[in-house]
């Protein structure tokens, strides 16, 4: 399936799966690497990241626990830059090596509140894991120290992305056609 419709858009396979997951297996074998005996705390931030997130930690292999947080700024195709509270964290973060897990780093707003929110709970340490980086758009200033891919900017969708809801499902990403 090369071209999909969701709504008012057409979009067009960009990275296939196949490709994805070799990506993710490098950046899971750089945190075994890097991670070891650190006994890491990885919060996924849902909803975008859910897919990343279950092939990531398929492939971590040294000890380690995970959690979920919530937390959106987007609607529709363009980020509003408006930011919500981050919502779910319940361990306690005092003295440990923290692994955000997000889908894309877009202007990188949504990533430096999380930080903010998160350094306030006493953690050792932080590091960044996102599927996507899209390095044009960035505003802020991040050490994004594992990321899958970087891709233009364009708005994106499948694995794990939607477009107001939809195509979270699809294996591959898909790259929005302008018409
Ligand atoms: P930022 O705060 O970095 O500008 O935006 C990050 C969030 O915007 C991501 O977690 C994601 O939810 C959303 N986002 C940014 N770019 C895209 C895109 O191309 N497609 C989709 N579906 N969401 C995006």
């Amino acid at each position: 399936m090369d071209c999909i419709q969701i709504k008012d858009k057409k979009f067009t396979v960009s990275i296939k799966e196949e490709d994805i997951l070799k990506e993710v297996s490098r950046v899971a074998d750089e945190i075994n690497r890097d991670l070891a005996g650190k006994n890491p705390l990885f919060l996924s931030v849902l909803n975008g990241s859910f897919m990343f997130t279950a092939d990531l930690m398929k492939r971590i292999t040294i000890p380690c626990e995970i959690s979920f947080v919530k937390l959106a700024s987007y609607q529709g195709v363009s980020s509003t830059g408006a930011v919500k509270e981050v919502i779910g964290i319940n361990e306690d973060l005092s003295g440990r090596t923290i692994v955000i897990v997000e889908d894309i780093v877009d202007t990188g707003l949504t990533m430096q509140r999380l930080l903010e929110t998160l350094g306030t709970r006493g953690p050792k340490e932080i590091h960044i894991a996102t599927l996507l980086v899209k390095p044009e758009k960035l505003k802020v200033d991040l050490n994004i120290e594992y990321a899958a891919m970087h891709i233009p900017n364009d708005f994106i969708v499948g694995y794990g992305l939607d477009y107001d809801g939809f195509g979270r499902n699809y294996k591959d990403i898909y790259t929005v056609v302008n018409e």
